[in-house]
């Protein structure tokens, strides 16, 4: 496409490219090669030059994060990749896990060059089980030629890699979760602080980053900080991976240099949308991000402009809906979704969650929703609101208040009798 800019995605064309052979024509490992010659601070300084932020949903500097590692803890510390995107929509990682999982192991074995890690554990999805061969084939193979294990290219440095298949929930997806069932438990979330960089996986430091995140480390060390940041707008540097689905002509993942075209313009000029659909709102970012009316959409793809419109990038998953929906539907869908999701201990979310899910279902069976039914919804998401452990309990208010504020009138509108 035009617009596009595939970095990350350049290492999913070849045929074979999930080989160690078809990386390493690519200069796959150059960047690994390089930062076994740098100090681990030059690394996370490097890192935080280029300006990469999180790519899970976040968006928090990465290098940053690193630096929160305690240098002079005796360890073991750890890195996680987290590669358990759930998020309704989000379907991007699992194309550079399938294609390019090189990228991705190099970039965990940097992350762990950088805060002193000799261990890395991936949290693979467990939706993604037909991916976890290739996985396994990827480690074995980098083992095999010394990017991996003990003295890594002869510079005394061990770094293992181990995978492990997550538990099938949502909440898994939430870094703290993502410990907890790493730890073989129910992945409940845990109190934040301690932050994960001082108390993680089995208590001891350890920095979680997202797939993308990792892809991008390999090529920020090769190519250098100064080109890399060249990329994208000063709070928002380089490209971004997104999907988009929905009433789309050309769903699937594309990658642009972030803020180079406006949701518009991807979801129109790129996409395509079908003569006959007429759009009824846009999830930028997944299911948890606010979603956006048709007038909304000239908004450039970065994180600062998505949040002057009171959303969010998230996961840079793109749910396009048409009116072959309805905006009752939608809610009712998302609600429950949340609901169902819920691990059930808090009780705003385990049990705000369930009635909504009860009220949306009964209005859906009427075709609209009550004056009454707006007010109990309302007060159901205050209710909710601010009193809930993690961000699920939040998205799920969220979404019905956004609802509500967005689409109250087709919300209550009385179908037409024929
Ligand atoms: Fe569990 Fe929901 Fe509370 Fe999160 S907000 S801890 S998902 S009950």
């Amino acid at each position: 496409m035009a617009k596009e800019y595939r970095l990350l995605l350049s290492y999913t064309e070849k045929p074979e490219s999930h080989t160690i052979e078809a990386y390493e024509s690519l200069g796959g490992y150059s960047g690994l090669r390089r930062a076994l010659e740098m100090e681990p601070d030059e690394i996370i300084e490097e890192v935080k030059k280029a300006g990469l932020k999180g790519r899970g949903g976040a968006a928090f500097p990465t290098g940053r994060k690193w630096s929160f590692i305690p240098k002079d803890h005796p360890g073991p510390k750890y890195v996680v990749d987290n590669a358990d995107e759930g998020e309704p929509g989000t379907f991007k990682d699992r194309e550079l896990l399938y294609r390019a999982p090189h990228l991705v192991l190099e970039g965990m074995t940097i992350a762990g060059r950088a805060i002193g890690a000799r261990e890395g554990y991936m949290y693979l999805r467990y939706e993604y089980l037909w991916i976890f061969p290739r996985i396994k084939r990827a480690i074995r193979e980098a083992y095999a030629k010394g990017y991996l294990g003990k003295n890594i290219l002869g510079s005394g440095f061990d770094f293992d890699i181990y995978v492990y298949l997550g538990a099938g929930a949502y909440i898994a997806g939430y870094a703290v979760s993502t410990l907890e069932s790493l730890e073989g438990k129910r992945p409940y979330p845990r109190l934040k602080p301690p932050r994960t960089s001082q108390v993680g996986l089995y208590g001891k430091p350890t920095a979680v980053n997202n797939v993308e995140t990792h892809a991008n480390v390999p090529i920020i060390l090769s190519k250098g900080a100064d080109w890399y940041s060249q990329l994208g707008t000063p709070e928002s540097r380089g490209t971004r991976l997104f999907s988009i689905s929905g009433a789309v002509k050309r769903p699937g993942v594309y990658e642009f240099e972030l803020g180079s075209l406006t949701l518009r313009e991807f979801i129109y000029d790129v996409a395509g949308v079908p003569e006959d659909a007429e759009i009824l709102g846009v999830f930028p970012g997944g299911l948890s991000s606010q979603i956006l009316t048709p007038d909304e959409l000239d908004v450039p793809m970065t994180h600062e402009d998505l949040e002057k419109v009171g959303s969010t990038l998230g996961s840079g998953a793109v749910i396009v809906l048409d009116r072959s929906t309805s905006a009752l539907k939608v809610l009712r869908r998302a609600i429950e979704f949340f609901s169902y999701e819920s691990c059930g201990k808090c009780t705003p979310c385990r049990e705000g969650g369930n009635w909504m899910t009860r009220l949306l279902v009964n209005a859906e069976k009427r075709g609209y929703m009550t004056k009454d039914d707006v007010s109990l919804l309302r007060e159901i998401a205050d209710m909710m609101r601010g009193r809930n452990f993690c961000p699920l309990g939040d998205s799920a208010e969220m979404v019905a208040r956004v609802f509500l504020s967005k689409y109250e009138d087709e919300l209550t509108r009385q179908p037409v009798a024929a």
